[in-house]
């Protein structure tokens, strides 16, 4: 016997968690299920986490966790939950497959089948936001390699586990040549590694352009944080609906099985929420947890149904449906299909493996790294950057020089263009020919606060094996 943790959650979430549930208990399947209470009441309670330390225990010994959508509830400091959980438990996967149900949902791509593969733990999702100035504010931008190598090695591992032919990886490595840049460089290295499967990059923009209008042309799609975030939203949305679409999010101890939607405040309590998406959930959850006989029998009783036209609100269509059920209803309707087989969409067919494993990471043997100088970034109200290279004159010496200032990353200094806006936020950049020692950074910073130069913060300028590692001015 296995034990899942569940969570209800809030909106339309106990409604889609009872009708999951009868259908899961319904297979015969050995587990057996602990309730936690997270979401808007913990949160109203006074609890600005959301979830109370008895429920992150449940979670931690049980290590699966269904769970239904939350509200979290608007301003007033409350973090979200599902990030939180995301990280503390180290989900470094998010899973999404999207699947056209053509003929049987309204979709305008009959043929689109796509997964998507989304970094969990880091990117600008970490969080780390700043006021630096009166008119700047900035969010730390982090990607490891740890990270891309795990995401984009699970991508790989999934396509080959499921049977998928090709992966395409999603970046903005022109103009983030640094985060982006490593993204691309790692998925470049570990595509080598898996021969048998097809493998390319786009710029996530027009990649982003071209899924919405060629979803058939994509397979597996592996990505950083923010941009998975709303690409995965667009493939559901255009693959039918929100409702029917789940997320698995995959740890090395935990796993957490959720719906992509929200908890739909706006029809909760009223029996007519469709229960896919945490049905779908609770599927690969199965498979998860090597129940693939029941997996597959709910997936396809699932399927039959759609194809029976017994459909809920969300993807009602006159043409196409047969009859507009409710949450429960459509819970009944996929139980009475068990054993059976969908006759035109294509049957469930289990992975090779319930669960990917991927080798521990192996730390890369360390760079020689050398200081090559330091960004000073100055709070300064004026609006001439000559004026502003005068005021650091001083803190320049044979070993040190000003080489450029830049004003949101624009160089704007030696000759810049009286067209260029200027904030309140200055990075003005010391450099040397040859490597320095670190004291030179305190030096340096000593003499600007003597100088009344108001530094908010520093950012050291390294060469890693001689290659510099940090971006240039736009226009340097
Ligand atoms: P939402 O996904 O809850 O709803 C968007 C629209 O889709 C609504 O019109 C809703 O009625 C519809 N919809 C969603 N799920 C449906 C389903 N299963 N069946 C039929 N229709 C469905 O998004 P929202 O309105 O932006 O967010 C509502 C709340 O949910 C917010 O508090 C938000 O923070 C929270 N939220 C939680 C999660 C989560 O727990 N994983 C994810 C997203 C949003």
């Amino acid at each position: 016997m296995k034990k899942v943790t569940i969570a209800k959650g809030d909106g339309i979430g106990p409604e889609i968690m009872e009708a999951v549930l009868k259908i899961i208990k319904s297979s015969k399947v050995p587990i057996e299920f602990e309730e936690i209470e997270i979401g808007e009441k913990v949160y109203l309670s006074g609890n600005t986490s959301g979830i109370s330390d008895a429920s992150w225990q449940t979670i931690r010994n049980n290590k699966v966790l269904l769970k239904a959508p939350i509200t979290t509830p608007q301003g007033g400091g409350y973090k979200s939950l599902n990030v939180t959980m995301r990280k503390a438990l180290g989900l470094y996967a998010n899973i999404r497959p999207c699947v056209s149900l053509h003929p049987f949902v309204a979709t305008n791509f009959p043929n689109l089948d796509i997964v998507i593969v989304r970094e969990n733990e880091e990117d600008l999702y970490a969080g780390i936001e700043h006021q630096q100035t009166d008119e700047v504010v900035q969010c730390l931008k982090l990607i490891s390699r740890p990270g891309c190598e795990k995401i984009i090695r699970y991508a790989f591992e999934y396509a080959q586990n499921y049977g998928r032919k090709k992966v395409t990886c999603f970046s903005k490595d022109n103009i983030m040549k640094q985060t982006d840049g490593l993204f691309h460089q790692v998925f470049r290295e570990i595509a080598m590694e898996y021969p048998n499967i097809e493998s390319n990059h786009m710029i996530i923009d027009i990649g982003t352009a071209y899924l919405a209008d060629h979803p058939e042309k994509f397979d597996v799609i592996v990505t950083s944080n923010l941009y998975g975030d709303i690409i995965s939203d667009v493939a559901a949305q255009i693959a039918g609906s929100v409702g029917l679409a789940g997320s698995v999010n995959i740890g090395n101890e935990c796993s957490m099985f959720e719906a992509i939607h929200g908890s739909a405040p706006d029809i909760a309590g009223q029996n007519s929420a469709n229960p896919s998406g945490l049905l779908q959930a609770a599927i690969a959850m199965l498979l998860h947890l090597g129940f693939a006989k029941e997996a597959t029998m709910i997936q396809n009783a699932w399927l039959k149904t759609l194809e029976d036209g017994i459909h809920t609100a969300d993807i009602y269509n006159e043409e196409l449906s047969k009859q507009l059920v409710g949450t429960s209803e459509f819970g009944e309707a996929v139980i009475a299909n068990f054993g059976k087989i969908p006759s035109v969409l294509k049957p469930a067919a289990s992975p090779k493996n319930s669960i990917i494993t991927l080798p521990e990471y192996k730390r890369k043997e360390a760079s020689q790294k050398e200081l090559l100088g330091v960004d000073l970034f100055v709070h300064w109200n004026g609006t001439d950057a000559n004026i502003l290279a005068e005021k650091l004159n001083p803190l320049v010496d044979n070993e040190l020089s000003l080489v450029m200032i830049s004003n949101r990353g624009v160089k704007v200094w030696p000759n810049g263009f009286s067209e260029t806006f200027c904030t309140d936020h200055w990075r003005c950049r010391f450099q040397s020919e040859k490597p320095i020692e670190k004291n030179r950074i305190i030096q340096l910073l000593g003499k600007a606060i003597d100088s009344g130069i108001d530094v908010i913060k520093t950012e050291n300028l390294y060469q890693f094996n001689g290659k510099k590692a940090y971006s240039m001015g736009q226009g340097q």
